[in-house]
């Protein structure tokens, strides 16, 4: 027997006939780019993040990048950003000619380290971007005073944290704004790319709505030179039926990381995550530490489960990022090294995965 890393098919097959009867519907109605799906799914996705606005938008690096646009930030400034993260991250900052200041995480977690923040502040500094890692909040109370104290606008990236909540408040209108993205993979995901804004200011999410479309409020007159990055029809009436079964879906994910938690405790050599009391995680991703992570990853692979590293390589270490002076960051660079991602997805059985990494560690 053989357990895959991710396998999505059960949840597609649960609401297989929604999900054909919203195609039908798009396709009826012959209209596919910015009409009544993506208005109502941004009004659904708004209501379930707990905030007034949300704007739907191409994919998660757009819609970050739309986010720090829309706040003026470019060149000459500096944005600080987790060391270890996805690249989007990064490339957001870069794409609007501002450089990325990376932070390493707190030194029990994967998170960003609100108290290694402050020392990261310059004259130049004039945002900073949160990740919720592999689904689980990050410190955004601490994030909230240094980013008040020091005049700095402060960016949620929850591509990873759909429903996760911090002190009992739902990622997405945590912060300034949120960026999330709804690729397939993602816990919720569109059967293609898309990504949202979620804000609770309402100028802000006017300027993401004219930027995703041509700077075009009304067509053919352009206010600002924006870009062409909008949530498809089509995706935004699957992700409607879809957003209704993730309450559930998160659900199942966080039975699957107690039992991993629950049953892994006690074997040597291994570090599992343990979220901080203020986060409710949503288990993206399940991510142990070992010193013997490749040969524990080979001895997993060998038994019939797959694992996956998130990420392999930091992001200062990449061929887009190698030259531009960064430091060593050796917490962030020593971690790629000893992390491992388990199989993890609603309606997965652990009890493989726990008897193989029981027998890998002998
Ligand atoms: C997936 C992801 C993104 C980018 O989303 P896309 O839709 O693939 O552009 C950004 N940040 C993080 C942390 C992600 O995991």
């Amino acid at each position: 027997m053989t357990t895959a890393f991710l396998d999505l098919g059960t949840t597609h097959v649960a609401c297989r006939d929604e999900l054909q009867a919203a195609f039908a519907r798009v396709l009826d109605k012959g209209h596919f780019i910015l009409g009544e799906e993506v208005e109502a799914f941004e009004a659904e996705f708004a209501q379930y993040c707990e905030v007034p606005h949300c704007v739907g938008v191409g994919n998660g690096l757009d819609a970050l990048h739309l986010i720090l646009r829309a706040m003026d930030i470019g060149m000459g400034d500096e944005v600080i950003v987790p060391a270890h993260t996805f690249i989007a991250t990064w490339l957001a900052v870069s794409q609007c000619g501002a450089r990325p200041v990376p932070v390493e995480p707190t030194p029990r977690g994967y998170n960003i380290d609100a108290v290694a923040v402050e020392a990261a502040i310059t004259p130049r500094t004039r945002a900073i971007i949160a990740v919720h890692l592999y689904g689980e909040p990050a410190d955004m109370g601490a994030l909230r005073a240094i980013s008040n104290r020091h005049g700095l606008r402060l960016i949620e990236d929850a591509a990873q944290a759909h429903g996760a909540r911090y002190k009992g408040q739902r990622t997405g209108g945590l912060a300034d704004a949120a960026a999330f993205s709804f690729y397939p993979t993602k816990n919720l995901g569109a059967l293609g790319d898309g990504g949202a804004v979620t804000t609770h200011d309402a100028a802000l999410a006017e300027r993401i709505r004219l930027l995703r479309n041509y700077g075009s409020r009304i067509k053919y007159q352009h206010d600002v030179a924006g870009y062409n990055t909008r949530l498809d029809e089509l995706q935004a009436a699957l992700l409607r039926v879809k957003l209704r079964t993730l309450d559930a879906l998160n659900a199942a994910r966080q039975q699957v990381a107690q039992r991993y938690l629950q049953a892994l405790a006690d074997i040597p050599g291994l570090r599992l995550p343990h979220p901080p009391a203020f986060a409710e995680h949503v288990w993206h991703l399940f991510v142990i530490r070992s010193h013997q992570r490749d040969r524990l990853a080979h001895a997993l692979t060998e038994r019939g489960v797959a694992t996956m590293v998130h990420y392999p390589t930091p992001c200062h270490l990449q061929g887009a990022y190698r030259n531009d002076g960064y430091p060593a960051l050796t917490a962030t660079t020593a971690l790629c090294e000893e992390i491992l991602s388990l199989p993890m997805w609603p309606g997965l059985d652990p009890e493989p995965v726990i008897d193989a990494l029981r027998d890998a560690s002998h």
